[in-house]
């Protein structure tokens, strides 16, 4: 890959005169002075000039730079990068749904009407809550339309001073976002040791803001450590007894699936990342579907449009409602990726999908429990889909974390979450999925602890990885604060 010809941007392949494409003669005469001078072009544009080949080998090239699931194992802790069976792509390709129009009448698309309907009644199944919308098209944006669903709920009682959002130190970065971008306040929990919530301190944060001020208090459980909140019923009581409401973030629901189920626990809205838990693949900034699920007694605030159900078993699109917030974005929200998570559950069927959950949470345990006597754990006992190291045991290298994921892209593998959680200096998440096979979980162990073998006896080795990779080691802070984002940028810093 090396290769002189292929490293290069296509502008740097373009030749002078070079063509893609050969057209036959304009056969009509003085066409072009029926185009009013002041449309056309004055001066020649800076497209690259190259022949269909080397373009065709360009991108093909630069495609293979990529890394995803289908490559190799891809342990992104908090991120659940599952496989994507390939019926899903087949199904969601196919052009009765691919080929809708999001504006056709709803009697001329009914079978896609029932599957989002259906998938909407499955997501109530396995979460035990009520109604679900799947219009949301992120996590985030799914928590910002829960917390406006708990807001309107609040309004509507006339609760107007319920502002207060009570969050863990341990949360998604996106929690305390969402909550601020939905006009409220940030009241930040703080953790045990162990990585769960202190029901100690939200007692005194709570007396402290006053109950009456509470509009919700948003958990994420796991959580962000992979530990399970044992406290739920706890909490749940003291936020409920003052009034306020519990959401649940259930991006990473998939330890959870088939085991038990959020409604039971007491929450209220939660919502859940069909692109991580339902195996639609992300990243690179989507497409993604965050549908919000609400408990009974919530649904009237749900955004529109909503797909109902007739009595003459017709499904109908209703785009108004008394108390619905609105809308929250672009019709349904991304429809390939609920075609996606409803071909996942029902092709895993109510029997198979209750072993996600376990043997998600078997494969992390199982790697946490072998690596634990090189890499330092923090938090020991039973972690669930995914565990946090705090770097390497042995300290005395100076390997750190960024060390250790970027020699892992040599090894073929794509790195694990670092530095996230924040509560660790050396955080290194890592989440391997219920789909993977011991063998495969056998080989990322040998390297990890070859790697940690070789921050012993070759520590710069370590320190200067990738060296496999298309590009080196790149120098972060440069890259944020002096990005080089243009042909003609790169050309001046020459
Ligand atoms: C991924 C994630 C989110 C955010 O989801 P996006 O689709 O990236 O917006 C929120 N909370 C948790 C716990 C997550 O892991």
């Amino acid at each position: 890959m090396n290769n002189r010809l292929y490293g290069n941007l296509i502008f740097e392949l373009s030749q002078a005169g070079r063509k893609g494409y050969s057209l036959p003669a304009n056969s009509f005469a003085h066409s072009t002075d029926e185009m009013p001078a002041v449309l056309r072009r004055q001066h020649e544009t800076a497209l690259p000039e190259c022949d269909e080949l080397t373009v065709v080998r360009h991108y093909t090239n630069l495609s293979h730079n990529n890394f995803g699931v289908n490559d190799g194992f891809y342990p992104l802790g908090s991120c659940t990068m599952k496989y994507n069976p390939i019926i899903n792509e087949e199904l969601a390709a196919m052009s009765t749904f691919a080929g809708l129009h999001p504006l056709q009448p709803a009697e001329t698309c009914q079978h896609a009407l029932a599957l989002y309907y259906h998938l909407q009644q499955l997501l109530a199944e396995l979460t035990g809550l009520s109604e679900f919308t799947l219009n949301p098209c992120a996590g985030a944006h799914g928590e910002l339309t829960g917390l406006m669903v708990i807001r309107a709920y609040h309004e509507s009682r006339g609760d107007h001073q319920r502002l207060k959002v009570l969050i863990p130190d341990s949360a998604h970065g996106t929690n305390p976002a969402s909550a601020a971008v939905c006009g409220l306040e940030v009241v930040e929990v703080k953790s045990l040791p162990d990585g769960t919530v202190d029901v100690a301190d939200l007692q005194r944060v709570i007396d402290s803001i006053g109950g009456e001020n509470i509009a919700a208090m948003m958990m994420t459980n796991p959580n962000t450590l992979g530990i399970f909140e044992y406290a739920i019923p706890e909490i749940t009581k003291i936020v409920h007894d003052c009034g306020g409401l519990m959401y649940y973030d259930g991006a990473n629901l998939n330890p959870m699936l088939g085991v038990c189920r959020p409604g039971d626990m007491g929450f209220d809205v939660m919502h859940i990342n069909l692109h991580k838990t339902f195996s639609t693949p992300h990243g690179g900034g989507g497409p993604g579907s965050g549908p919000v699920g609400v408990r009974q007694g919530l649904e009237q605030f749900l955004p529109v449009p909503r797909v109902v159900l007739r009595d003459d078993d017709m499904y109908d699109i209703v785009t108004d409602g008394n108390k619905t917030l609105g809308s929250i974005g672009a019709f349904f929200g991304n429809f390939g990726v609920m075609i996606k998570a409803y071909v996942y559950i029902l092709s895993l069927g109510r029997e198979n999908i209750k072993m996600v959950g376990p043997l998600a949470t078997l494969n992390a345990n199982y790697i946490k429990e072998v690596l634990k006597d090189v890499y330092e754990l923090p938090i020991s006992g039973l972690c669930k889909h995914e565990f946090v190291f705090d770097g390497l045991k042995d300290k005395s290298t100076g390997v750190t974390t960024m060390d250790v994921a970027k020699r892992l892209l040599d090894y073929g593998y794509h790195a694990p979450t670092i530095y996230f959680p924040l509560l660790f200096h050396e955080s290194l998440m890592i989440e391997p999925t219920e789909n993977e096979s011991k063998e495969t979980l056998d080989s990322f162990i040998d390297v990890m602890r070859r790697i940690a073998e070789e921050a012993k006896t070759n520590p710069e080795l370590v320190k200067s990885a990738p060296h496999l990779t298309p590009i080196g080691r790149v120098d972060d802070v440069l890259a944020a604060k002096h990005p080089v984002t243009t042909f003609r940028a790169m050309q001046s810093n020459a």
